[in-house]
């Protein structure tokens, strides 16, 4: 099928004999909550709430804050929504939290560590998500990006129950969260599996430098195996594993992530129907042999091309 009839394909997010798959949306904005549900979203697997502290020379206050939330909670009534807790430094940096000129500003203080040396910024956050998420009728979930290890997933945890918030999981992109899997998903009740920043870091591929190919895609072996061992653990605590970077839009990319142990994906509302269709085309057996082909590939390029062979 050509590019224009999947972007417009109507069907459900399901494999080809029907086994269902969870497909939410990401979105910056609460703007974007109408375009993810006229696209067919389940829910939001990533609302990235970065937008609300962009503007302003200091951290929002709890009520402005809690207004935006509610925007978007109040389109999303008994569905799911995933809200990432603010994720500055390297490419989203704010004067207020991110001071330091840091040479390798990826590898800096960003996302959770950076929020947790500021923590009347984390608590109101927080605070304002739990009190947008009881006035609405949304199934509110709440994760922290850039999570390293299970004492700072632990951490989090504790910190976003005392604001109130019922499930509460963190993003799986530092390697080493993969690593300690088991331990991660003793400390919190899911994971989000981030693969833009999860490949950038294991790859050690600048994200926004063009051009280093092979070494920024998802596609290969070494990020599919590393989202293995996610499943895996995944399966073993019984706890929800979400895949929300970029390669859950992959349409090709998606049954495997699915075959590999995550139990919901997440993309731009734009590419929704492309993944539905590219989930129709396959089912999860088929996905298993393309996965394990793929992780049996040298690169990236391999691993697409045999598992594109086998879906
Ligand atoms: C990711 O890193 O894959 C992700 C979803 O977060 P962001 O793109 O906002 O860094
Ligand atoms: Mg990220």
């Amino acid at each position: 099928k050509n590019r224009a009839e999947r972007l417009a394909f109507q069907g459900p997010a399901a494999f080809s004999d029907g086994e269902a798959v969870e497909l939410l949306a990401n979105v910056g904005s609460a703007n974007e909550g109408a375009i993810a549900l006229e696209q067919g979203a389940q829910g939001i697997g990533l609302f990235r709430t970065e937008f609300v502290f962009l503007d302003s020379d200091n951290a929002p206050s709890l009520e402005a804050q809690t207004k935006e939330y509610r925007a978007l909670f109040s389109q999303f009534s008994g569905k799911k929504v995933v809200v990432r807790t603010l994720d500055a430094g390297a490419d989203k940096p704010l004067p207020y939290l991110n001071p330091a000129i840091e040479p390798n500003p990826a590898l800096g203080e960003r996302g959770y560590r950076s929020l947790s040396k500021y923590p009347h910024i984390s608590r109101t956050q927080l605070d304002a998500i739990s009190a947008a998420a009881r006035e609405s009728n949304a199934d509110v979930w709440v994760m922290a990006p850039m999570i390293a290890d299970a004492r700072e997933a632990s951490q989090f945890y504790g910190e976003a129950k005392e604001a109130g918030l019922n499930v509460v999981g963190v993003m799986a992109e530092i390697p080493s969260v993969a690593i300690v899997a088991d331990q991660v998903f003793s400390s919190c009740d899911f994971v989000s599996i981030g693969t833009n920043d999860l490949t950038q870091y294991l790859m050690a591929a600048d994200r926004l430098l063009g051009g280093l190919g092979s070494y920024q895609s998802p596609w290969h072996p070494a990020v599919l195996r590393l989202v293995k061992m996610l499943g895996e653990a995944a399966e073993r605590a019984g706890k929800p594993l979400g895949v929300c970077g970029e390669a859950a839009a992959d349409p090709h990319l998606a049954p495997i992530l699915i075959a590999l142990g995550a139990t919901s994906l997440s993309a731009a509302p734009t590419a929704l129907p492309e993944v539905r269709w590219g989930l129709s085309q396959t089912t999860r057996s088929k996905a298993q042999q393309a996965a394990e082909a793929a992780c049996e590939a040298m690169d990236a390029n391999e691993a697409r091309r045999t598992a594109l062979t086998l879906l």
